[in-house]
């Protein structure tokens, strides 16, 4: 008897070492608490002009795949222009996300002080168990905090949540490391190539994942990195070109000329991106677009796109898949850009990689060694110095970048600035499930 309590002490002190040692076994029972292994996708519209904006609920969906992490439930980033959160009947948050989109990008321009439009977006959470509240944020120009722009009740047992398959299109593994949960998933989906083509996506696709491996930190983080494509096939092969009057019929609408601007390619429509990639797994969607005419474009958590054949195919992808998977910003200032004010000076952007000092503390100055001017001067001898660089964020002036010359600045950069590389480790880590890793905010 006696031994018997003492065997049953003994696994009982075991049990509770492996669970210190191993904090995600407390999260993932929270996850299983509320959430199944599936996705769920909220198909929203935002409509508005350059001063009102609201959310509409267009639909549900059911997906066979939650590929995200099991633990960091909770975004810890306080990256992007607008938060959804996923509300239990106690209103605890047990789900929350940042995202960017088009839709915020347009109400910069000139013509959203004239003109109404609407843009829809889908949006991923794991498959609820029980009866839950998602509820849309955006961020307020002036304060910085967010304000709440609609609420949605979702009721798991709904008949009505779409469960059809909306395309069989085939997912191929080009780099697997293991469970979807532990990983960053990128998704690679082709646009603008035929049936014929698909041996071209293939070996795109493949050229794709080389550069992304190419570069650090993916280089060293490879390990922690599953990707995968998408065989979406196109009716015509390529993109629209609207200014020279060339319209394709492609998969995605792919298009160049978005806000008026040759080089700036999208996929406007986020739902028909969402509803191709419904049956893959994924934590980041890239789109490659089946042109050699130079055009991309990336948002945090939205996607990122860019063109297949062109000698700076590798570093636009990396750039743009900057903006999307780990929400930084542009430290460019020189290039034509359709946004008004972009950045309001009186507050600290939150992407990671800009400041306007308003709160520097938050940012790398603990990066910055004592012997570095600052602000520091845009000059060829600070190249390779972690410092204060004025410049940044589409404006010369009162934004500043921590790099003479980053991937996110220019394609002839060698890579990421240290700033960037810590931002995309740091991502990494959230979606493979590690303790998040403190440091920059
Ligand atoms: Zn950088």
């Amino acid at each position: 008897m006696n031994k018997l309590i003492k065997a049953a002490g003994t696994a009982f002190l075991l049990l509770i070492i492996l669970t210190a040692g191993n904090s995600s076994l407390f999260a993932d029972s929270t996850y299983d608490k509320y959430f199944t292994n599936e996705r769920l996708r909220l198909d929203v519209i935002f409509a508005g002009d350059a001063s009102t904006q609201s959310v509409f609920l267009e639909e549900l969906a059911r997906e066979p795949f939650w590929s995200g992490p099991r633990v960091n439930l909770t975004d810890p980033f306080n990256y992007g222009e607008y938060r959804y959160t996923v509300t239990d009947s106690s209103g605890n948050v047990i789900f929350s996300k940042g995202f960017n989109n088009l839709f915020q990008e347009w109400r910069t321009t000139a013509e959203a002080k004239t003109v109404k439009k609407a843009f829809n977006g889908s949006y991923h959470i794991p498959f609820p168990k029980i009866k839950v509240t998602v509820t849309f944020y955006e961020r307020e120009k002036e304060s910085g905090s967010f304000r709440e722009l609609g609420r949605f009740p979702v009721d798991p047992d709904d008949k009505l949540i779409l469960s059809d398959k909306p395309n069989r299109f085939k997912t191929d593994t080009i780099v697997y490391n293991g469970n979807p949960a532990e990983k960053l998933d990128i998704l690679f989906i082709a646009e603008g190539y035929t049936e014929n083509e698909m041996q071209k996506f293939r070996d795109d696709a493949l050229r794709f994942s080389r550069y992304l491996f190419e570069m650090e930190p993916y280089k060293s983080r490879k390990s922690d990195i599953n990707v995968w494509s998408l065989e979406s096939v196109s009716e015509d092969s390529g993109t629209d070109l609207p200014h020279k009057d060339i319209w394709k019929n492609t998969i995605l609408s792919s298009t160049f000329y978005t806000f008026r601007i040759d080089r700036y390619l999208t996929a406007p429509n986020q739902k028909t991106v969402a509803s191709v990639a419904s049956s893959s797994h994924f934590d980041a969607l890239y789109v490659i677009v089946n042109t050699d005419i130079y055009g991309g474009g990336g948002i945090y958590n939205f996607y990122g796109l860019s063109m297949a054949d062109h000698p700076q195919s590798a570093p636009v992808f990396l750039h743009e898949l900057g903006h999307s998977l780990a929400g930084l910003g542009d430290e460019y200032y020189s290039s034509a850009v359709a946004y008004e004010d972009f950045y309001n000076l009186k507050r600290e952007p939150w992407e990671p990689n800009l400041t306007t000092l308003v709160d520097f503390d938050s940012k790398w100055r603990d990066k910055i060694q004592k012997s570095t001017p600052v602000p520091t001067p845009n000059e060829e001898i600070y190249k390779g110095v972690t410092g204060l660089f004025e410049g940044g964020g589409y404006m010369s002036k009162g934004i500043y970048r921590p790099y003479l010359d980053c991937r996110m600045k220019t394609n002839s950069a060698e890579g990421f600035c240290p700033v960037c590389t810590e931002a995309i480790n740091r991502m990494i880590d959230y979606y493979t499930g590690k303790k998040y890793l403190g440091g920059v905010e």
